[in-house]
């Protein structure tokens, strides 16, 4: 069972699911990412701590890296 929001695994017992208007299931491990979730209405890409803020940093990175890499061989061609 994974966090909806943070996408860290819940173990049994703790965390608590939210149902729902339309019968769908959320899983939150804690307050903190129901909160973001419903009371502020956040999108965890934008976040550090979640995991999916995670994987699109690791992409922004890869592709800075990409361009620098780019930017360099084109001064060296000149
Ligand atoms: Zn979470």
């Amino acid at each position: 069972m994974k966090c909806t929001f943070c996408e860290s695994e819940i173990s049994k017992g703790t965390g608590m699911i939210f149902v729902k208007r339309d019968g769908s299931l959320e899983y939150f491990c804690s307050t903190k990412c129901r909160k973001n979730t419903h009371k502020l209405k956040r999108n965890p890409r934008y976040f550090k701590w979640t995991e999916k803020g995670q994987r699109v940093r690791e992409k922004e990175m890869k592709l800075e890296q990409t361009e620098l890499e780019k930017k360099k061989a084109g001064k060296q061609a000149k």
